[in-house]
């Protein structure tokens, strides 16, 4: 428990130095833009990776982690294209794009493309100083038919599915598994649990018995994730403060929010299918090394977002500012939300409709965290009703 509070200490104190130095020196800082959560051929998403990975390059992202089910992409792999792929024109886009770089062979009057490998289109895609590819993997294994899906977010080694007695089991063994990869070969990753509300497989209750779990998905942009729950299930953004009430009462670090896409479909776009675009994180890291960026995750020093860019998220001993980098015609609302002692829950603490706001830290407040609305549409899904949203990590003020 000494261990827990020391560290909590720590990430508060890393927290008031990055969010510090920045207002005091003026510094910029440096807000680079990635999808966690992608899905290729490798498993059931429905191109090619280097296709994938361009549309991200091209629409302004710095990192990208490519996340299929089970695998991590570094066998040799002959796909065999399906009615699917032939109806999609999948082949001709891609060779289209990157011509003699595809490798095709014919057997039987079946057609079959060798998928690359992490190694391949990572040498081919990235730029080291501006657009880093990530190695990852979704971890899927289930429980009773509950699915149970964790991101690996620079793993180095595969992990099988995960078996275990209960879904709290299954997404602890995960969790250890993760940990011991990254304390043996000395490599900052970590692992973030995917859609709770998936088939409503993981239970907010399963979520607040984890131990070691820093991340999970406050939005997923897949259409069959239930973000908003139903009658019968909790919004993963309640859950989430029941989550971080439930883990202040125990002493333990509080669990981050990410947005991510989930995407799987990239010939079609429409509400009914996972498309990218939809959410994601936004790092305050000056350089773009994998274990930068996670190293900022893990202090708290990003934000989630389905639309909405900040220009500045600045935190003293004082005072917590905002600012949106806002859209022409757009308005916005800027909402403080916290934990104060003597309650058990998260209460709205200060709401001002505008672009820039700012809360003052009263000796009450136990963590605070900041959710931007917008009246904005988003682009993706097409014609849909969801407005453009983030949110910041809670800060932990004591
Ligand atoms: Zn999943
Ligand atoms: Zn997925």
């Amino acid at each position: 428990m000494i261990a827990m509070k020391n560290l909590i200490f720590l990430i508060f104190l890393g927290l008031i130095f990055s969010f510090m130095s920045c207002e005091e020196s003026h510094i910029e800082q440096h807000w680079q833009k990635g999808n966690l959560h992608t899905h290729s051929l490798w498993s059931d998403g429905d191109d090619f990776p280097e296709m994938i990975i361009q549309w991200y390059k091209d629409h302004g992202y710095q990192f990208i982690a490519l996340s299929d089910h089970n695998t991590v992409g570094n066998s040799i792999f002959w796909y065999e294209l399906k009615e699917r792929e032939f109806s999609n024109n999948t082949l001709e886009k891609y060779q289209d794009r990157f011509g003699d770089w595809v490798e095709t062979q014919i057997d039987s009057n079946k057609t079959y493309v060798r998928l690359k490998t992490f190694d391949e289109f990572k040498s081919k895609l990235e730029v080291p100083d501006s657009f880093r590819i990530i190695k990852s993997e979704e971890v899927t294994s289930s429980f009773e038919r509950k699915p149970i899906h964790i991101n690996v977010t620079n793993i180095q080694e595969e992990i099988k599915p995960i078996r275990g007695t209960s879904v709290i089991d299954v997404m602890q063994k995960t969790l250890d598994v993760v940990h011991e990869q990254r304390a043996r070969l000395n490599i900052p990753m970590f692992a973030h649990i995917n859609h709770p509300n998936f088939g409503y497989g993981i239970d907010v209750e399963d979520l607040k018995k984890l131990n070691g779990e820093r991340f999970f998905e406050l939005y997923n942009g897949h259409p069959s994730v239930n973000n908003e729950g139903d009658d019968t299930h909790i919004d993963i953004e309640t859950m989430w403060d029941l989550i971080n009430i439930h883990y202040h009462k125990e002493g333990k670090p509080p669990m981050f929010g990410i947005a991510t896409d989930d995407s799987h479909n990239y010939h079609t776009l429409s509400p009914k299918m996972s498309n990218t675009g939809r959410g994601w994180v936004m790092v305050n890291s000056k350089s773009l090394e994998p274990s930068s960026l996670i190293l900022a995750m893990e202090n708290g020093d990003f934000y989630a977002s389905t639309g909405i860019s900040l220009k500045r998220v600045l935190l003293d001993k004082q005072k917590i500012s905002i600012e949106v980098d806002p859209e022409l015609g757009v308005n916005y609302e800027i909402i403080f939300l916290g934990l104060q002692k003597g309650s058990d829950e998260v209460v709205e603490l200060k709401k001002v409709e505008g672009t820039s706001a700012y809360y003052n830290i009263g000796d009450k407040d136990i963590f605070v965290r900041v959710k931007i609305n917008s009246d904005a549409k988003k682009d993706s899904p097409p014609m849909t009703s969801e407005t453009k949203k983030a949110w910041t990590q809670p800060f932990l003020v004591q």
